[in-house]
Order: C-alpha cells, then structure tokens, then sequence
C-alpha cells in the first residue's frame, strides 16, 4: 500500500521516499495507522518486515507535533533548522545547557543489542531528517558512559537504548524519561532470553502513564506472552 495513505505528515514522507520506500509494507501498513492513534500494539514480524519504520514513524510524528507546538525546543548544541552543527558554528555544552529547556525524550526504544539499537538509530536519523534539530541518543553498554550521559543532558526526541545501561543511566538522571508518550519493545523475545526481564520492568515503573507501548516479538509464547500482559493496555494483535 503507497505511504500517502496512512496518515503521516508530509515531512516524513518526503523522508520515507529519499529512503527510496516506494510503498509501505504488510507490517507498516497495519501498524502505522494504529501507532498513530495511539494503541498498544503486539506485533509478530520478522527482521526484514520493515518494522523498525512501523515503530519509528508514530514516534516522529509526535516529535514532530511537539515541534510545532514549540519551536524554540530544539537540543542545545544544534542549530535551529536541522542538519549537523556546522564547523565554527554552535558546540556542544560541556554542561548541561544553560540557555534553555533542555528536550527531555518522549520516545524510548529498548532492543536486545548494541548493534540493533544502533541500526534503529540510523534508522531514526534517516527518517527524522526534515524535522528541525531532530535529536536520537543512543545508550549501549560497551561504549563509554560518560559520552552517552553528556549526550543525553543535551536533549534528546528519542532515546534508543539497551536496557541494562539505559537503567544505570535513569537511575543517575532521574526525571529523564519522565515526558516518555511511546514504548518500543524490539525484539522482546530475545531481550527476556539474554535476561532482560527486569531492568525492563524497572525502566517500565519509571514511565509516566497512560503512555503507549509497542511490543515487537517472533513470538508471544511463554514469558513473553506475561510481559505483554503486565505491560500493555487493552493491545491489537498484528501478525504477519
Ligand atoms: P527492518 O525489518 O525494519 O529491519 O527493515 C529491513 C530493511 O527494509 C531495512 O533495510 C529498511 O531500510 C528496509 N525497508 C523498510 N521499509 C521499507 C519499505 N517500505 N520499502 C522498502 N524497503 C524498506
């Protein structure tokens, strides 16, 4: 089915067809729409699917919302019309910044692995690019802490995280997810197999609510299947 009829705002889909995404896939045109209405989601789907996008989407739409609404919430250290900071132009604070709202995330994706959360991160950068001063931070374990945190006070739309740094860092900064609107569990199975299961439940007690979550899983069997439950409000089941 072509993008044009899934709801989105034009900026993205300006950004979806410099992608070179001609038409939108069976788990994306499913999602979107429902992503965007704000319903909990159980989405069986398999890498490859196009759901990285299917979940990405609804969020930058938000961000993009909150753009609107207020255009002098942009990251500190960005310029004020999108892209990277120029050479010679703004730089980054060394503190957290001093000269307005820092932009805390209202979106926060948990995956497995360092390497999945930086592939949705390219993603996210890809996508978000014709929103003004779009901001992803990605919090791994395996890359220094200190950056990540630095990277964070700045201001971050979207936060794209392992769960057992991200929970390390939250315990640091509290109140930093606390304008979260959107959970994204990507690849839920695997993360419970490498023993997730509770750094995802403590992330899940700091959220704000209501908010939205989106579980992303091969399977809704088992262990699985209790997590849904314990974390998803009334969910439409996808399976493709
Ligand atoms: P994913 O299943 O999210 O890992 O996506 C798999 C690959 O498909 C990625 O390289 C995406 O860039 C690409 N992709 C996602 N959506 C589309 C689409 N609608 N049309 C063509 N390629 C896509």
């Amino acid at each position: 089915m072509s993008f044009d009829s899934l709801g989105l705002p034009e900026q993205l889909l300006s950004a979806v067809r410099e992608a070179g995404y001609e038409n939108a896939t069976e788990v994306q045109t499913q999602a979107i729409p429902q992503g965007l209405a704000g319903t909990d989601l159980m989405v069986s789907s398999r890498t490859g699917s196009g759901k990285t996008a299917a979940f990405l989407l609804p969020i930058l739409t938000q961000v993009l919302a909150r753009r609107a609404s207020n255009p002098e919430l942009v990251p500190a250290f960005l310029p004020r019309f999108g892209g990277r900071p120029q050479r010679g132009g703004p730089r980054a604070p060394r503190t957290p910044r001093a000269n307005g709202p820092v932009v805390n995330p209202i979106g926060l994706v948990l995956a497995p692995t360092r390497e999945l959360a930086q592939q949705v991160a390219q993603a996210a950068i890809q996508l978000g690019r014709g929103i003004p001063g779009f901001s992803v931070c990605t919090i791994v374990g395996g890359m220094p802490y200190q950056a990540q945190l630095a990277r964070l006070r700045a201001g971050a739309d979207i936060v794209i995280a392992t769960p057992g740094r991200l929970l390390d860092v939250a315990n640091t900064q509290t109140g930093m997810l606390s304008e979260i609107k959107t959970l994204v569990l990507d690849e839920a199975d695997r993360m419970l197999d490498l023993g997730f299961i509770e750094d995802i439940e403590a992330i899940a007690a700091m959220l704000p609510k209501p908010r939205q979550t989106l579980m992303f899983s091969a399977t809704f069997d088992g262990r699985v299947g209790g997590l849904a439950r314990e974390l998803l409000n009334q969910p439409q089941r996808i399976d493709v």
